[in-house]
C-alpha cells in the first residue's frame, strides 16, 4: 500500500538544515489528523465555492463535495493537484474526474423527478475507480453501490474507503454493464465510463421516477452527457454537453 502523506504534501527536503527550516517545522509535531484536517478543508471550501460560481446549485452537492477529502483518494505524488479543476490518473489507466464532473452528475442525478427533496435512495455507481466519487454519493444518497471491473482499482478503493467508515457503500468487483439486479431498483445510475449505449440492464434496474446519468459515445464518436428517465414505465433520454470519460469496457480483469 502507498503511504498517503498529510495535506498538502510537504515539500521541504527532510534533510534541510534545521537552521534554515521555517520557525514552525522545529516545533514540536502538531497532531497530524487535525492539522491534515484543517489544511485541506480550506482549500476544499475554496474548490466548493468554484463549483457554486461555475453553476452547481444543489447545496446537497456542495455539502458532500465539501465533506470528502478528495487528497485521500490520489496517489501521494498528486496530492497537491487534488482540489484543483483536473482529473487526475489514479492507476491501471484510469482517472478520477474532475471536481466539477463529479458535482455536475450528481446534481443531474438528484434531479430526477422521484429524487425532490432529500436523500436519493439506492444508486449504483459503474466505474468506482479510486472509489472518491462513491464517498461522495454516500452524502446524498441511502444506500451506494459501487461496481468495477478492474480488480486492482476495486482493492484499492477499499482500502480507501476503509477510514471513512462509509457502511452505506457497497463496493463490488464485476461487470457493471450488467449492472447489479441484487440492489435493484435503483433511484439512480451513474456511471463513470462512456460506452456506445446504456446498457438495457441498467434500465431494467432503474426504479420508476429514476434517472441514469452517463456519458455515452455519439455518432461523431463525441462522448456527450446522457440522462435516462423512467416515468410510467416510459424512457426518456436527453443528451448534454460533451464530456471526457475512459471508455466502458465489458468483461473483469
Ligand atoms: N468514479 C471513479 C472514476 C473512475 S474512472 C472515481 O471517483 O475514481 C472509471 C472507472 O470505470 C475505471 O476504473 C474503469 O475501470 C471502470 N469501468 C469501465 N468499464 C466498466 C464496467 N463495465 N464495469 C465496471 N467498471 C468499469
Amino acid at each position: 500500500m502507498t503511504r498517503r502523506p498529510g495535506f498538502p504534501a510537504r515539500l521541504d527536503p527532510a534533510g534541510a538544515p534545521a537552521g534554515r527550516r521555517p520557525a514552525a517545522a522545529a516545533a514540536p509535531a502538531r497532531a497530524a489528523p487535525a492539522g491534515v484536517g484543517l489544511d485541506s478543508q480550506a482549500v476544499r471550501a475554496r474548490m466548493v465555492q468554484k463549483l457554486a460560481a461555475q453553476g452547481v446549485g444543489d447545496a446537497r452537492v456542495l455539502a458532500a463535495m465539501n465533506a470528502v477529502e478528495r487528497h485521500r483518494f490520489v496517489d501521494s505524488a498528486l496530492v497537491n493537484q487534488a482540489y484543483e479543476d483536473t482529473s487526475l490518473p489514479i492507476g491501471l489507466g484510469q482517472t478520477i474526474s474532475k471536481p466539477n464532473v463529479v458535482a455536475r452528475m450528481i446534481e443531474l442525478l438528484l434531479g430526477a423527478r422521484g429524487a425532490s427533496g432529500g436523500r436519493l435512495g439506492r444508486v449504483l455507481e459503474i466505474g468506482t475507480g479510486c472509489g472518491y466519487q462513491a464517498a461522495v454519493l454516500s452524502h446524498v444518497a441511502a444506500e451506494v453501490y459501487s461496481i468495477e471491473r478492474l480488480r486492482g482499482l476495486h482493492e484499492r478503493a477499499r482500502e480507501n474507503l476503509r477510514a471513512f467508515r462509509l457502511a452505506n457503500v457497497h463496493l463490488l468487483f464485476g461487470d457493471g454493464m450488467a449492472g447489479f439486479a441484487k440492489g435493484a431498483p435503483y433511484a439512480g445510475i451513474i456511471a463513470a465510463a462512456g460506452g456506445e449505449a446504456v446498457p438495457a440492464q441498467w434500465t431494467d434496474q432503474l426504479a420508476e421516477g429514476g434517472r441514469i446519468v452517463a456519458p455515452m459515445v455519439m455518432p461523431n464518436g463525441q462522448q456527450a452527457l446522457v440522462i435516462v428517465d423512467k416515468t410510467a414505465g416510459r424512457l426518456t433520454q436527453a443528451i448534454l454537453e460533451g464530456v471526457h470519460f475512459v471508455p466502458l469496457k465489458s468483461g473483469i480483469a
